[in-house]
């Protein structure tokens, strides 16, 4: 095979260079690519090179200010919320037009900027954002209320209206999907956004701003702040003029948003946080194709997944068999330039999470569980890490509890159904659950029993337009995507009036 392998050649080669120049860097603001107000810039790495992308516009408290003064007028006074729904919808079909016929463009700088492989954001994830854009685009000449039938001479309706100014504050795992799934919705309901990036992957969602603009978008209606939590995400969080904030990232920051927001103007809140997945393969599963799958669900992403399968759990009687092949599959697992044909995983995102995980990985030996394969750095340069797999991990173990967002595939034991449903749900996380199993019965038990917001069974990370995705317990609130996303951008008016003289009263 033509493929570039760090885990078996040991070896990091330089990377190739990629295939893009990177046109935007400053903020978009009212429809204008402008400075910070400060002037100030802040560096964006590859983190397969640890080397400076571009130099990108700083936005803090003031540039907020200035983005949420333009989404307001863009929601109260401008053509946006006014437009028949079918224009907006045009809109949007015209803009994931442009991001079908820019998808390699733009998963080449969503690559260099994330590290994630250049074929996974080529291949799968734009179009999805694509795929994203168009489903939500189909719903806009969709959203209607209803006539309600209330006791009494009384005509009452309902009429279902945008919220108006929206914050949105995305992670760095999946740069424009995120974006995606915040302003797909928001704009398909005619709401007005301020999104901020995060500050690891600012690159491609003003590159796609761009080619939304140029698809006939109204200045002001979507707005791309480019900065840090503290400043930027902060200043958006407890802005009284934004009406609606929707976060997707940690579960600590979520607090953090979430009484910001209640302090100011108690502004409604949907949260996307972490997670702690169970995968759980029962004894009657192919083992090979369960190893396979396990294996997907935890390393997808460098293991940068909220809903990354980070507890494998496995029954007793195939426990040690799976744990072998686990082991050859990290083995085998292709590491290394993102933008090399073949490639699996990239670097992790930065140096900050590449210590995070490192330490994680030494609790995990110091804690007694058996380190099979991997556990250190990969390379010399760019946040590389072995894929890891640690068996005889036990439940209180920091890498059973912890969200490690990395490489890291933790192989638990269990005994019968009722105890490993116990122990899945023994998690302050309740975002996603794999099931591995061809027993009816046993997919029907699990799927009820897990305290989730999604359960994969002998599947996992689908994650089509139309399917629901959000939290139970600490993994957030709300849900995105789906017609359940639409919920989140629009509030409920109950229109009365006499009826006089009526026929039917
Ligand atoms: P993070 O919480 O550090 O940052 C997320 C965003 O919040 C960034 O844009 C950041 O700048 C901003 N932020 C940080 N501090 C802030 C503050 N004080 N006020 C306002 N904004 C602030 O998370 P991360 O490390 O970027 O992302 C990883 C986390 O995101 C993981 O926990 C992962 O599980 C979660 N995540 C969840 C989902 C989901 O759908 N549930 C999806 C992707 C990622």
């Amino acid at each position: 095979r033509d493929i570039y392998c760090f885990c078996t050649a040991n070896t990091i080669e330089e990377p190739s260079t990629p295939p893009i120049q990177v046109e935007h860097t400053q903020l978009l603001i009212n429809g204008q690519f402008v400075d910070a107000a400060s002037g100030r810039t802040f560096p964006t790495l590859d983190p397969s090179k640890e080397e400076v992308i571009a130099h990108v516009s700083e936005g803090d408290a003031e540039d907020i200010n200035r983005a949420v003064s333009a989404a307001r007028k863009a929601f109260d006074e401008g053509p946006w919320p006014r437009m028949t729904a079918y224009e907006r919808a045009k809109i949007m079909y015209r803009f994931a037009d442009l991001l079908e016929k820019y998808n390699d463009e733009i998963a080449a700088l969503e690559s260099l900027d994330s590290g994630k492989p250049y074929e996974q954001a080529a291949k799968v994830e734009i179009p999805t954002v694509t795929r994203l854009f168009r489903y939500y685009a189909g719903w806009a000449d969709k959203i209607h209320g209803l006539t309600v039938p209330a006791d009494g001479p009384h005509h009452v309706q309902t009429l279902h209206e945008p919220i108006g100014v929206a914050g949105q504050i995305i992670p760095w795992n999946f740069p424009l999907l995120m974006y995606a799934w915040k302003v797909g919705p928001a704009l398909a309901c005619g709401n007005a956004v301020v999104l901020k990036t995060a500050e690891q992957t600012p690159l491609s969602a003003l590159y796609a701003s761009k080619l939304f603009h140029e698809a006939g978008l109204p200045p002001g209606v979507l707005n791309v702040v480019s900065g840090f939590g503290p400043t930027a995400g902060a200043a958006l969080a407890s802005h009284m003029d934004v009406d609606k904030l929707a976060f997707t990232g940690s579960t600590g920051t979520g607090k953090v948003v979430l009484e910001l927001a209640s302090k100011s103007n108690l502004k409604k809140v949907t949260l996307e946080l972490g997670g702690k997945s169970p995968f759980i393969v029962c004894e009657d599963a192919d083992i090979d194709s369960a190893v396979e799958l396990a294996h997907f669900a935890l390393f997808f992403n460098q293991g940068q997944c909220c809903c990354a399968g980070s507890r494998t759990f496995v029954h007793e009687r195939i426990y040690d068999e799976f744990v072998e092949k686990a082991k050859a599959r990290a083995l085998r697992r292709v590491v290394g330039d993102p933008f090399e044909k073949g490639v699996e995983q990239g670097p992790q995102i930065d140096a900050d999470q590449f210590v995070k995980i490192l330490n994680y990985i030494r609790s995990g030996t110091e804690n007694g569980a058996t380190l099979e394969t991997g556990g250190e750095r990969l390379g010399s340069k760019g946040y590389f890490i072995r894929p890891t797999v640690f068996s005889n991990v036990e439940d209180n173990m920091l890498i059973a509890t912890d969200e490690i967002f990395g490489p890291v595939q933790s192989i638990l034991k269990f005994k019968d159904i009722n105890e490993v449903i116990r122990r899945s749900n023994k998690s302050r996380f309740g975002l996603a659950a794999g099931v591995f199993t061809n027993n009816l019965e046993t997919a029907n038990t699990l799927m009820r029993a897990l305290r989730v917001g999604t359960v994969w069974i002998n599947c996992f990370d689908v994650f089509d337009a139309a399917i629901p995705f959000g939290g139970y317990k600490m993994s957030g609130n709300g849900r995105e995507k789906g017609i359940y996303s639409l919920d989140n951008y629009l509030q409920v008016k109950a229109v009365v009036s006499p009826l006089k003289n009526a026929a039917w009263l």
